[in-house]
């Protein structure tokens, strides 16, 4: 996957902005805060770009947002269009996206309309619960 293609797959248009902020998500697995791209991107992309951007490629569906328990939402490469589970790490604070666990169908009560789902399990990643021993 590279920033370009994962555009022209969307048919996006090519921005300075989209490559940038796609190339820093494609480097890394666990999910950033618009902060945290904010820092990696000082001088390359200015704090309203990267909100613009992170907006269009949301609604896109090439990346997803993630609720977190603070107020702080955290993005990433969407790589599956399926439900699947999030993780938190209470040591480390990374995000990451759990594929291949699909969640129990919830059923929702009648009258109620699904537009998606957003678990968020919190605990101890590998890294760090491998680091413990
Ligand atoms: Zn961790
Ligand atoms: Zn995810």
């Amino acid at each position: 996957m590279n920033a370009i293609k994962i555009l022209s797959d969307y048919k996006m248009s090519r921005t300075n902005g989209r490559v940038k902020i796609l190339e820093e998500l494609l480097m890394t697995d666990v999910a950033l805060s618009e902060r945290e791209l904010q820092t990696r991107l000082e001088g390359i992309c200015d704090r309203a770009t990267i909100y613009r951007t992170l907006k269009s490629l949301t609604s896109k569906g090439v990346i997803h947002k993630i609720a977190t328990e603070s107020t702080v939402a955290k993005f990433v490469i969407k790589k599956t269009p399926d439900d699947h589970i999030h993780f938190k790490c209470t040591d480390c604070g990374r995000i990451q996206c759990l594929t291949g666990i699909v969640p129990n169908n919830v059923k929702l009560p009648e009258g109620y309309i699904k537009k998606e789902t957003n678990f968020l399990i919190i605990g101890i990643c590998k890294e760090c619960s491998e680091n413990v021993q």
